[in-house]
């Protein structure tokens, strides 16, 4: 059982506040205190961390402590190592919980090493069961649930996204205690000269987007009038992402294309593929066009809570028990007018409504 539980988190790029994970990271950390009593430790990375450890200072931890200055503004091995171990030393914590960044999957493995400890990845829960703290992950492409307990400590243990409630108390004043970190000259040879990223709307994987929007290998296909129509279909479907903000999932039919030298939709990749041998996203709503919905496909949304589906086909997979509602319907035709309402409505997290309006 923990006795202190260090919740250790960075500031997000923008450097005023944490990266939204974190407060779900937060509130598991604070229910995990109350069922053992521990004592709980804020820990903070990044360049000046002031801003950000005042959205969380009202949790009532005992202590704040910071690893700060402009060697630790961004992601880099050798910097965030030493800070990481530099707080977990200082806060002498046996349980440590931080939510699954890219910024920390790549570097809390080396402090658990370093802390002759251990590390959990892909953690989606961590409870106290018959006295004992177990974490929950999922194995072989999320239908096995594995359940974990160690008894090598410090245990680190990493929490996935979109899993647990985010702590949302209100600001308080942050009293800080700085933990000196010393970087070797060696720990400095890598230097961020800058980030290079595709703006956000060109970037079509969004995890917190409310709705998962999947395109099947329909869109390609040859429709009613003999042609296939790729031009339009990715008309409508990148319109649809803008006005939507959804996220853009594809079958494995669709994204094989390439490959297979077919008329394909430029901006679908495998990263986009759902299902068995793609990824299992999480998004409270799913709305699929132009997919079959077999079985390999539809194992990839076990966690979208409500799924919709248009189809032309009446007997198409979706119809049977895997949607909750099936349009029966030209994807074509209906992404168009979707298109139209949205610009018309506050767009966002309507989608549903909106197709709605349409049946
Ligand atoms: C081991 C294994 C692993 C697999 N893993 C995956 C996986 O991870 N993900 C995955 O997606 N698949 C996977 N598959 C493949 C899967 O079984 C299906 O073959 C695939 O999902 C079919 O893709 P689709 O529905 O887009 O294409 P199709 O089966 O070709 O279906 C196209 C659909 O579009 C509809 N359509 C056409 N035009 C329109 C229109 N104008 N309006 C509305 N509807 C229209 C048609 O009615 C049809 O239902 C796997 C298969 C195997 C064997």
């Amino acid at each position: 059982m923990a006795q202190n539980i260090l919740f250790l988190a960075h500031v997000s790029e923008a450097g005023s506040t944490l990266p939204k994970i974190s407060y779900e990271v937060l509130g598991a950390a604070l229910k995990l205190r109350q069922q053992t009593g521990a004592r709980l430790t804020l820990g903070l990375i990044g360049a000046n961390v002031e801003a950000a450890a005042e959205t969380i200072a009202g949790c009532g931890a005992e202590r704040i402590l910071a690893v700060t200055g402009p060697d630790f503004a961004t992601s880099r091995y050798a910097s965030d190592a030493a800070a990481a171990e530099a707080l977990c030393r200082a806060a002498a914590a046996d349980l440590i919980l931080a939510p699954a960044t890219s910024r920390f999957i790549r570097v809390l493995a080396g402090v658990a090493h370093r802390l002759n400890g251990c590390v959990d990845t892909h953690v989606t829960s961590l409870d106290v069961v018959s006295g004992e703290m177990c974490a929950t992950r999922w194995y072989y492409r999320q239908r096995i649930e594995g359940v974990i307990r160690r008894d090598a400590r410090p245990w680190i243990v990493l929490l996935e996204s979109g899993c647990g409630v985010p702590w949302a108390g209100v600001a308080a004043k942050a009293t800080i205690e700085e933990i000196p970190v010393t970087l070797p000259e060696a720990g400095r040879r890598t230097v961020v000269t800058g980030i290079r990223a595709p703006m956000s709307d060109a970037q079509t994987i969004r995890p917190d987007a409310g709705l998962l929007f999947v395109a099947g290998a329909g869109w390609t296909k040859k429709q009613a009038d003999g042609k296939p129509h790729v031009d339009q279909a990715e008309t409508l479907i990148l319109d649809f992402l803008r006005v939507s903000g959804a996220s853009l999932g594809g079958s494995k039919s669709l994204v094989d294309q390439s490959g297979e030298s077919q008329a394909v939709l430029h901006f679908m990749t495998h990263l986009n593929q759902v299902g068995q041998t793609g990824s299992t996203p999480r998004h409270p709503k799913g709305l699929s066009t132009c997919c079959h919905g077999e079985e390999p496909h539809v194992v990839g949304w076990r966690f979208i809570n409500e799924r919709r589906a248009v189809n032309l086909d009446p007997n198409c997979g979706w119809a049977r028990g895997k949607a909750d509602v099936l349009y029966v319907a030209d994807a074509f035709e209906v992404m168009a007018k979707l298109n139209a309402l949205f610009r018309q409505s506050d767009g966002g997290q309507h989608s549903h409504e909106t197709v709605d309006q349409l049946a």
